[in-house]
């Protein structure tokens, strides 16, 4: 038995870069593996990715350029990771299918919501590229809004080098301590940084639960959805 019946998964672009800039295939091909466990379970997947590891808008605003521009570059460089990570799956056999909210005809789909929900129940595994097609978005905020638009049951959200949610930042402050479950207006209150302002607020708003958990050791992805306690559940 699993947890849930379909999930959507949002990875940092930093999980893809293993912390470099550009894509690290060891690293993409782990996740692949771990994306086709939750296949093999039976449990719908689709998948938002980040692109951090390629640009950030707001990054190379700082050093110059003009924000929408460089926002532009930031989606165009999460479909790269996408694409990284539709070959690995395929190569271990499982069906999957890029939809993006940029129209690019040669690479991927368009974001056709009703479309992705027909891929999952098929047992194909949808990533969403591009974000949300508009600059001055994150694609922590596309995460949420994606899962609440193909009727995910829950957002999983897998960390590099955390393993959950902490009272404060564990890599400044000794004292942080992890908490195991927390809800959206506790941690608004407390100010605790899972994921941007606008996320967050989604999330909550809408009662959607999210699951906070670190990407080590291999397999987190199924055990969460097999409804093992780990990192830190966030709910209303
Ligand atoms: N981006 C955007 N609109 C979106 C999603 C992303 O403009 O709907 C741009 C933005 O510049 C962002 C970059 O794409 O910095 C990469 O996305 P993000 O920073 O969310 O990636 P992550 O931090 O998850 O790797």
């Amino acid at each position: 038995m699993t947890a849930y019946k379909r999930v959507l998964l949002k990875l940092s672009g930093e999980v893809f870069g293993g912390g470099k800039v550009g894509v690290d295939p060891d690293v993409v091909q782990k996740i692949a593996r771990e994306i086709a466990a939750v296949v093999d379970a039976g449990v719908q997947i689709a998948v938002v990715t980040g692109g951090g590891n390629f640009f950030r808008g707001a990054e190379l605003q700082q050093r110059g350029m003009d924000r929408v521009r460089a926002d532009y570059m930031g989606m165009l460089g999460i479909v790269m990771n996408c694409l990284a990570l539709q070959d690995f799956l395929e190569k271990l056999g499982v069906e999957t299918r890029v939809q993006t909210a940029i129209a690019m005809g040669q690479v991927a789909e368009p974001y056709v919501p009703r479309r992705a929900i027909r891929h999952m129940e098929k047992g194909r595994v949808v990533i969403f590229g591009a974000g949300m097609g508009m600059p001055f978005f994150s694609t922590d905020t596309v995460a949420v809004q994606r899962a609440l638009e193909s009727k995910c049951d829950v957002v999983l959200v897998a960390k590099n080098g955390v393993d959950g949610v902490y009272t404060a930042d564990p890599h400044q402050d000794p004292t942080a301590q992890k908490l195991d479950q927390v809800t959206y207006a506790d941690a608004m209150a407390r100010g605790l940084r899972i994921m941007d302002q606008t996320a967050f607020a989604l999330c909550g708003e809408n009662k959607l639960p999210m699951v906070v958990f670190g990407m080590e050791p291999e397999g987190n992805i199924l055990r969460v959805v097999q409804g093992e306690k780990i990192g830190t559940l966030v709910s209303a």
